[in-house]
């Protein structure tokens, strides 16, 4: 390498190095600029209100060492440009420093606002004449009327007199710190107070007639979700009241120490609002599964209301912040799935926690610095739980209206069930009366033939002894007819008892065939025919005593209600009984009788019921041979049915089980 070009190796390093140097020294000379060249602002009559943001420094005392005289030579930087300096959950305290001029022409008071209210200890240091620095102290844990001003806000009267003065403010809290610093002038901050009074009195006068009007029509419509809502409504006050400030400057101002129980009346507030959710959207009933989830968000806001009085509030209040967090998300997703499942007031429920929410988010966005102060962003939270209380208040009117259908529809249903009742009472009645009628024609006649067979036996020289014989028979006859009348009455009452069965595997083929033979003379008289077809084997699980008069009714009528030269089938077969692996026996009695109108079909199982027409009373009987048969079968878990075609004839299948 020749010595000109090491020459110029070494120039280039030096170039470089002097950039370097002068871009270092550079930077320096601005962050040195940036950091410790306060400008003073010139407070002028013209205007009335100096947000402080751009115009602060800050220290963040970790270890709390700094006092005012040492502060003065600590290392203070400017905060990034935000509207609002927002530190979050702190143990640090916080120095933040301004520089004013009064100008020599001024007339107005000025006031530094720290607009947020709920700080444990805000400190102002102003400068005197010898450069010492005397202190002023509020906060949430000291009482109301020490404040300079009747304002929620911290509000601290600055000096009048013509000159420049640099002020020291130092903040501590156990809640979230945030610095929104303003200076006002004595005109702008008595406007201010005066709106927000205006605001404050709507906003609260809004809540609280709503909850009266709610609690009201709670107490008259004994419905839970009312009531639920006014408490949710009065803890919700609360909370508000306690973060805003509004209820220490008015309510408790010589209790401080109520301004620590947020956390508690935060998580009050939360199990209200989920008692309210859970009876407003009816998710027991509807939605199961996420009551389960309503349920242990209930569980757990008792935990907090119960450990809240216990832990430090600095914890209290991070976990009552992070569990709203948690909650809003989840009730709306429960406020979807309701109404996936149809509840139609959870569209209301929706829209109320999307206001809320949306409310919530851009007052959070803008305590955080991220949205630009203004009316709107200031108030968000408050015209979110205004519109919530709203959508909510329409929820519950339309919840009046749904009660209102739903006793309108109840009402006009126990009309409809009182008609009902009344009709079959008539019917019921009726039918008595007619029972009653042919019973006592039932009864009449064989008595009748009874008397004039014993008179003649009695009066009459009659010695042959077949003619007796036959007199007596018919005596007989007749009794037997009483008999089973009696006997039928007597197990209408029997059965009503439900008597236990002695179920037995029985022969169906003997049994039918029992039950023809006790009308062989009814058969002949009409020259029935009588087709078994029913395999000896087949046998069913019955009570003999009581199966065989079931089956004896239904043969009884498939005989008197059959032509001349008529048709009887009887048929059995097996087959497995619905979802179940037993074994049913079917036994279809089939005639070619009378026939059952269409319309009469389904009332012939009715007691003393008794098709109304001239072929039925043609033939003996009082309406409740079927009757029983249907309570026998259904006694021993069998069924029973009926087809019919009128002119035709009738189908009767018993189906029973087989052993
Ligand atoms: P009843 O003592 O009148 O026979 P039931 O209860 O046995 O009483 O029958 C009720 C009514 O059903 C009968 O009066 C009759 O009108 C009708 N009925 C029952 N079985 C038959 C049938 N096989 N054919 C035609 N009508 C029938």
């Amino acid at each position: 390498m020749g010595k000109s070009q090491n020459h110029k190796v070494t120039e280039h390093i030096k170039l470089h190095g002097i950039i370097v140097y002068s871009l270092l020294f550079l930077f320096l000379f601005f962050q040195a600029v940036n950091s410790s060249q306060l400008f003073a602002i010139s407070l002028n009559n013209d205007r009335n209100t100096y947000p402080l943001g751009s115009h602060l420094e800050v220290h963040e005392d970790s270890e709390k060492k700094y006092n005012i005289n040492t502060i003065q030579n600590a290392p203070f930087i400017k905060p990034p440009d935000r509207g609002a300096l927002n530190f979050g959950f702190t143990s640090s305290a916080i120095w933040a420093r301004f520089k004013i001029t009064i100008p020599p022409n001024n007339i107005t008071q000025w006031f530094l606002e720290v607009g947020y209210p709920l700080i444990d200890k805000v400190e102002l240091y102003m400068p005197d004449r010898k450069k010492t620095y005397t202190v002023k102290r509020y906060g949430d844990t000291f009482p109301f009327s020490r404040r300079d001003l009747e304002y929620q806000n911290f509000t601290f009267s600055l000096k009048t007199k013509p000159g420049t003065y640099t002020y020291y403010v130092r903040i501590e809290s156990t809640g979230s710190i945030s610095l929104p610093l303003t200076i006002h002038s004595q005109k702008k901050i008595i406007k201010k107070a005066n709106n927000l009074q205006i605001f404050l009195g709507i906003f609260y006068g809004a809540l609280t007639i709503t909850m009266v009007v709610n609690l009201f029509i709670a107490l008259y419509n004994r419905d839970k979700a009312f009531l639920f809502y006014s408490i949710y409504i009065v803890s919700f006050i609360l909370v508000s009241l306690a973060l805003s400030g509004t209820g220490f400057q008015y309510i408790w101002r010589n209790f401080p120490e109520i301004n620590s129980m947020v956390p508690l009346i935060l998580f009050i507030c939360i199990f209200w609002v989920l008692m309210f959710t859970r009876a407003f959207l009816h998710t027991k009933d509807i939605i199961p599964d996420s009551d389960r989830i309503v349920l242990f968000l209930l569980a757990i806001s008792i935990l907090g209301v119960l450990a809240s009085p216990f832990v430090p509030y600095s914890i209290g209040i991070r976990l009552g912040a992070f569990y709203v967090i948690l909650l809003v998300p989840i009730l709306l997703i429960t406020g979807l799935v309701s109404l996936k499942a149809g509840v139609r007031q959870a569209r209301f429920y929706l829209l109320a926690f999307s206001f809320f929410l949306l409310g919530s988010l851009i007052t959070s966005l803008n305590r955080f610095g991220v949205l630009q102060s203004n009316v709107f962003t200031v108030w968000a939270f408050h015209s979110g739980t205004l519109l919530q209380v709203f959508c909510l208040s329409l929820a519950l009117g339309d919840r009046i209206n749904v009660l209102q259908e739903e006793s309108e529809t109840a009402q006009s249903k126990a009309l409809e069930y009182h008609k009902q009742l009344a009709d079959s009472l008539q019917r019921s009645d009726r039918l008595k009366d007619e029972f009653l009628n042919n019973l006592s024609h039932e009864l009449k006649t064989p008595l009748q033939v009874m008397y004039s067979y014993a008179e003649l036996i009695r009066d009459e020289d009659e010695k042959d002894p077949e003619t007796l014989k036959s007199y007596g028979e018919k005596i007989y006859g007749n009794i037997d007819k009483l008999k089973t009348y009696i006997e039928d009455i007597v197990l209408i009452t029997d059965l009503s008892s439900h008597p236990a069965l002695n179920t037995t595997g029985i022969n169906l083929s003997s049994l039918v065939n029992k039950c023809i033979d006790k009308y062989s003379k009814v058969i002949s008289e009409k020259n029935l025919n009588i087709n078994i077809g029913i395999s000896k084997n087949t046998k069913i699980m019955a009570d003999e005593k009581y199966m065989q008069k079931a089956i004896e009714n239904v043969i009884k009528n498939a005989i008197q209600f059959n032509k001349l030269n008529g048709d009887i089938f009887f048929t059995a077969m097996a087959k497995k009984h619905e979802n179940e692996s037993d074994i049913c026996i079917s036994l279809c009695i089939e005639d070619s009788g009378i026939g059952i109108p269409p319309e009469n079909i389904d009332d012939i199982w009715e007691k003393f019921y008794r098709v109304d027409n001239s072929l039925t009373y043609k033939v003996s009987g009082v309406g409740i041979g079927l009757f029983l048969a249907k309570r026998i079968i259904e006694l021993h878990g069998g069924k029973i049915k009926a087809e019919s075609i009128l002119g035709m004839g009738s189908k009767f299948t018993i189906t029973l089980r087989a052993p």
